[in-house]
């Protein structure tokens, strides 16, 4: 194996495409061979998008966690009757929007649970609020399981739903919802989502429709390496042919306080091997995106610096607000100051730089 290893990361940094067993080879590497992907990474994100490492000033609002799905994994969302729902309306939205926008964010996220009252009209009014309260600011909000469930809600197809949200003030899609794109693991992790086709098929309408999204696999569950693999080629092969994934965020499981591990379904979340061998073989597989980005709220940022010198080359966001994993049982996920962003960067040698959703140097 070590031969081998040694000449197919040669032949990827020379421009060869991996295979999905070529793929699989590599996460299934437990020795110090680990660093050696990991460098052979950090070669390939260097030449394809340079040493800078960017950020983004943007902050969370997370309308509501009320929630007609049951997914296994989330610790966030709460059922009528449970302690400590919540549901922001215009006012608290808007007092929001507009204290995101003194912290001077250029991008606003939103994603909620879904409300049993929401339609496509309801999401459409709050990013029609947010904007008021915080115009020029981008918004990125939604995703395929939220635009399908808007679609089922108001009787309209998918495609009429992203009309409505494009023309609202949707600047781009989040990504989320894709977990591990396999049916047979959503079937055990969230049986109520989109499956993988609907995922599939919503995000190409968005990208057809001149609506970027980000791209995430969330892994360390129950998944196994060959699904992990799996999810990786459907994300290749939509770029190949929409160009429309803006980045891959690799989401490691945060388990604590999720159903899915109580019940013993799931493991205890990636092992750092996992967790850096996710960047690495990300950036070494994934040929056609620009940007990997690290998450320093499921990795903190310790992790998240390691990633930089396996592949990433984005820190993600400042945040300011965050409920989702914090749900799930991580600490310090609120805010990441940008002058511990730099600390990092420097301290391997890098720059930090700022930059728009659609990764715009600022
Ligand atoms: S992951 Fe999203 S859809 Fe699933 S239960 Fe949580 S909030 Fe609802």
């Amino acid at each position: 194996m070590a031969n081998h290893l040694k000449a197919l990361l040669e032949d990827i940094k020379t421009g060869h495409r991996m295979s999905k067993a070529e793929a699989l080879d590599l996460f299934r590497v437990r020795d110090r061979q680990v660093w050696e992907i990991a460098a052979a990474a950090d070669e390939v994100r260097e030449d394809r998008v340079g040493n800078a490492v960017t950020y983004v000033r943007n902050q969370n609002i997370n309308v509501t966690n009320l929630c007609v799905n049951s997914c296994g994994f989330c610790g966030f969302s709460k059922k009528p009757g449970d302690n400590g729902i919540y549901f922001h309306d215009k006012s608290e939205i808007q007092k929001k929007s507009a204290l995101a926008k003194n912290r001077n964010v250029s991008e606003i996220c939103t994603v909620s649970g879904l409300h049993p009252d929401f339609d496509t009209e309801s999401y459409c009014e709050v990013y029609r609020w947010i904007h008021e309260a915080a115009p020029g600011v981008h918004l990125h909000a939604s995703n395929p399981m939220e635009v399908a469930y808007a679609a089922k809600k108001s009787g309209l197809g998918t495609r009429e739903v992203l009309t409505a949200m494009k023309e609202a003030g949707l600047g781009s899609m989040c990504g989320t919802a894709a977990e591990i794109l396999v049916d047979t693991v959503r079937k055990k992790i969230c049986p109520q989502k989109v499956s993988t086709d609907e995922w599939v098929r919503i995000i190409r309408e968005a990208h057809g429709m001149g609506i970027p999204t980000t791209a995430t696999i969330m892994y360390g569950h129950c998944e196994s390496d060959e699904d992990r693999v799996q999810h990786l080629a459907i994300l290749r092969e939509i770029q190949d042919d929409t160009r429309g994934f803006t980045e891959f965020v690799p989401l490691s499981f945060i388990h604590m306080n999720t159903p899915l591990y109580h019940a013993g379904i799931a493991r205890a979340g990636a092992t750092g091997r996992e967790d850096l061998l996710m960047v690495s073989v990300s950036r070494l597989f994934l040929d056609n995106f620009q940007n990997i980005q690290v998450s320093w709220v499921k990795e903190g940022i310790k992790m998240a610096q390691l990633s930089l010198i396996a592949g990433a080359n984005d820190l993600g966001g400042t945040m300011f607000e965050e409920s989702i994993s914090k749900g799930a049982g991580a600490l310090n996920t609120d805010y990441l100051d940008p002058a511990e962003m730099q600390r990092v960067a420097e301290d391997i040698g890098r720059t930090l730089r700022r930059r728009t959703t659609l990764y715009e140097l600022i």
